[in-house]
């Protein structure tokens, strides 16, 4: 992997101290996912940082589901997770950990909590709890049941076990501190009945143990030195410790907390982004329009360009929005660099070469990639008839149009210069149906002999040999930069852009990009980057997506930045 030597941030400076002071001689992290719904590139950011530092420190990281919640999780996720993981070039081996398999050892800590005097079965209803609890500004109340005997605790907690009572009726809280300023430090409930089949344990077991109580055990299981996690967990820091002190478990993590992920246009949140899924408002999770990983891998997002995105926006304490652009930037300079460059007409109008021989092709050769000679070359067919772009041609060009018009010479890219003679239109509606030109034979590779220069360059597809393709252009999800900005009575879905996709079909291509298989990328000339879609394409009619337009305003940005 070229790119896991991050840059040094505050994280991994706290792990090479710890290392130089011989805290730790091996560092183990994990990737915690809950496995409630498809990762994101938020995720990613975490995907990075935790794999990355076990690669750069050479210890290892684990892949582990927080599975905890079996009404809101499937094994759909869990695979889809494992995917996306790999996809983004990391490895977890065999250390595929689920919170699941340690419920029986979760069980017993619980029971020594409870033999400890350090939790209780509370009994009082959900809503008497809140009540309980007090506010920011007040301290909570002990719970009346907060006395109960450790016998009594211990015969309750095993028929909550056994499946006794109905869901809500107890649940097995730490016995904190109920004046705690810190809210999650005031009895938090650890254990929940919950009659509902868990998609690894079934029907064992119908009580289920909260995050907070599940996440530092797990960690302390799997002997991680440093669990890594968003800067929301930092209040709930002094029960994570809190926990592994009093059960003084052998191994104590340490736990620090980083900003996550936030970008504009879009929303990072599994929970919203289900919406979409199930309103029907997006093909599905893994619609290139998502933010999800398996969304962006579809759009044509490679892993790479994910990398060095997450590279580039580096990890801090403090939470800020990334740009969407700075995405794209990554996301074209890794494409420019690798994706091999065809031509495309996307909105066809005929163009014939009335001077070109009747029944003649000839195979030009075009450059593969400029930025890259060992990219090779390539045969494209050229003939009488011709699509180029519509955009390309004005009959009366405004100032700076310097592509085809009446009367003007442009170069048709790796082929010859034309001249536009003359333009036909369709009788009743007055559309151009074709555009007839001249072409000058001593052109041919699109340089002329006698240094004659031309202002425009454009593509162009042979008529008779291209290929015909669906072409999908997708714009942002949202229009507006945050979604989720708070005013009344509007929900994050009412910014939804009803524009975010434009489907093109029987677009003229190079015949050429037939050999592409699904997921490969190219690049259009002069349109963008696009990919062969991984669902939908078939070898006789491809379908296209398009990943990301060649306007590239972050670089424009930058340099003014530095002016
Ligand atoms: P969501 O809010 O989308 O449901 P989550 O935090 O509930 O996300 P988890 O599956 O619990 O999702 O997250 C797994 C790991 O990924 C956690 O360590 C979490 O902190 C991290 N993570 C989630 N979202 C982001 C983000 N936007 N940026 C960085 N890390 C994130
Ligand atoms: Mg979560």
């Amino acid at each position: 992997m070229s790119n896991h030597e991050a840059s040094y941030d505050f994280i991994r400076e706290i792990i090479a101290d710890d290392l130089k002071s011989g805290k730790h001689s091996f560092i183990k992290t994990r990737f915690p996912p809950e496995p409630n719904g498809y990762l994101h590139i938020g995720h990613a950011k975490s995907i990075c940082l935790n794999f990355g530092i076990a690669l750069h420190f050479n210890g290892l990281c684990n892949l582990r589901f927080d599975d905890t919640n079996p009404s809101k999780e499937d094994v759909e996720y869990v695979e889809s997770i494992k995917e996306d993981v790999r996809w983004l070039g990391f490895d977890w081996d065999d250390r595929e950990y689920y919170a699941s398999d340690y419920f029986d050892q979760l069980f017993e800590f619980a029971v020594q909590l409870v033999r400890k005097g350090k939790a209780y079965v509370c009994s009082l209803s959900q809503e008497q709890i809140r009540e309980y609890r007090g506010t920011l500004t007040e301290p909570g109340r002990n719970s009346p049941y907060r006395d109960r005997s450790i016998e009594e605790n211990l015969d309750l907690f095993q028929k909550m076990k056994a499946g006794v009572f109905k869901d809500g009726e107890h649940v097995l809280r730490a016995k904190i501190d109920m004046a705690s300023p810190n809210m999650n430090m005031r009895d938090p409930t650890i254990y929940r009945i919950k009659h509902v089949a868990h998609h690894r344990t079934g029907d064992k077991w119908s009580i289920y143990p909260m995050y907070d109580f599940t996440h530092c055990l797990s960690d302390a299981l799997e002997k991680i030195t440093h669990s890594i996690c968003t800067l929301e967990f930092e209040n709930n820091r002094p029960l994570y410790d809190w926990v592994l002190d009093t059960l003084e478990t052998d191994c104590h993590p340490q736990q620090i907390e980083f900003a996550r992920l936030n970008l504009n246009y879009t929303v990072l949140s599994k929970r919203r982004l289900i919406q979409l899924v199930e309103g029907g408002h997006v093909s599905g999770w893994d619609d290139p329009r998502m933010p999800t990983l398996s969304g962006i891998k579809r759009r044509g997002y490679t892993p790479e360009s994910i990398r060095n995105f997450c590279d580039r926006i580096g990890v801090s304490k403090r939470d800020s929005i990334v740009d969407m652009e700075l995405l794209e930037f990554s996301v074209r300079e890794d494409l420019n660099r690798h994706a091999p460059r065809f031509m495309a007409v996307l909105n066809p109008v005929k163009v014939v070469i009335v001077n070109y021989p009747e029944n003649l092709t000839e195979e030009l050769e075009a450059v593969n990639n400029p930025e890259d000679a060992s990219m090779g070359k390539r045969k494209v067919p050229f003939s009488r008839e011709l699509y180029i772009d519509r955009d390309d041609f004005r009959e009366t060009p405004p100032k700076k149009f310097f592509r085809l018009s009446p009367g003007r010479e442009v170069r048709l890219r790796y082929a010859y210069y034309i001249t536009c003679r003359e333009v036909i239109k369709d009788k009743d509606t007055g559309e151009i149906i074709e555009i007839r030109c001249i072409y000058d034979p001593e052109t041919r590779g699109g340089w002329s002999k006698d240094g004659r220069k031309v202002k425009g360059t454009i593509h162009w597809v042979c008529a008779s040999q291209c290929l015909r393709a669906q072409v999908r252009l997708y714009d942002r999800l949202f229009t507006a930069s945050n979604p989720l900005e708070k005013k009344d009575g509007v929900d994050f879905k009412d910014y939804l852009n009803p524009n975010s996709l434009e489907v093109l079909d029987d677009c003229p291509i190079e015949p050429g990009l037939k050999d592409l298989s699904p997921g490969s990328n190219c690049q259009f000339e002069r349109q963008g980057y696009f990919c062969v879609d991984i669902k939908d394409s078939r070898p006789e009619y491809p379908v296209f997506n398009r990943t990301v337009t060649l306007r590239d305003t972050w670089a424009k940005i930058e340099r003014r930045g530095k002016k």
